[in-house]
């Protein structure tokens, strides 16, 4: 399996060491025909955008260099991070809808946006990998947190599902399925994602292959997520970014 995009990468703006110049730079040397900058959200400790509105200073940067690099099409798009239980995300609705790719992510260490997302989403999270039961606990808010951001936003896939915070993933596919929203086999993290293809599979959700780069060197390393969709049997038609008749 080929990919011709990788719609997953970070630069200088939040935790990538890549200029979005030198992003392109490393796309095209890889023969993709799509990029897209996906920084993380405010609220992402430490490595956040610093605000919201810096994805519109980023999409201006990207108009101007897309003149430059006539060759690639380049993408703005965001990694939001959920920040409430109710499905609330860290960029404002309005700046998503200006967004060409908005990829929601579950990440540990988030400023959740209300006294409740301390306990149900940071806090269970944690106590998830001392006790099963809060495992349990932390699966069922987060598999709830994530089909709301899905039917509230229009979300282009989830990030690195199951990553670090346990996710019912035959349900969220499932309803990924039902919401034309894709999982995302992440090349970046290495974590199990063999149940996750097969159950997603079956429940008829579509896949999207992503580096999740954080160096330019990174961006278009897709081979390990093409290997998996392949030893399931998974059909081209079901990955989004995949190279076939139309790309
Ligand atoms: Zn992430
Ligand atoms: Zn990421």
């Amino acid at each position: 399996m080929e990919f011709y995009a990788d719609w997953h990468t970070h630069s200088k703006y939040s935790d990538g060491r890549g200029t979005i110049a030198e992003n392109i730079a490393a796309a095209i040397d890889k023969g993709l025909d799509e990029l897209a900058i996906t920084d993380h959200g405010p609220s992402n400790i430490g490595v956040g955008v610093e605000a919201p509105g810096t994805y519109l200073k980023i999409k201006e940067e990207i108009s101007a260099l897309n003149e430059n690099f006539p060759e690639i099409k380049v993408k703005v798009g965001a990694e939001a991070d959920i920040v409430a239980l109710d499905g609330s995300i860290d960029i404002p609705y309005e700046i998503t809808k200006s967004l060409d790719v908005l990829i929601v992510g579950m990440h540990p260490y988030i400023v959740p946006n209300e006294v409740d997302g301390v306990w149900s989403i940071v806090g269970i999270n944690q106590l998830a990998k001392l006790s099963s039961d809060a495992r349990k606990k932390a699966m069922v808010n987060n598999t709830k947190a994530l089909k709301e951001v899905v039917s509230r936003y229009d979300v282009d896939f989830i990030s690195h599902p199951d990553l670090q915070m346990p996710v019912d993933i035959k349900e969220l596919a499932a309803f990924c399925a039902e919401h034309d929203t894709a999982l995302e086999i992440n090349t970046g993290h290495h974590y199990d994602k063999e149940e996750m293809v097969r159950i997603a599979l079956k429940e008829g959700a579509n896949f999207v292959v992503s580096s999740d780069a954080h160096f330019p060197s990174s961006i278009g390393e897709l081979a390990s997520g093409g290997e998996l969709l392949e030893k399931f049997n998974v059909p081209v038609e079901r990955v989004l970014n995949a190279r076939h008749n139309c790309h």
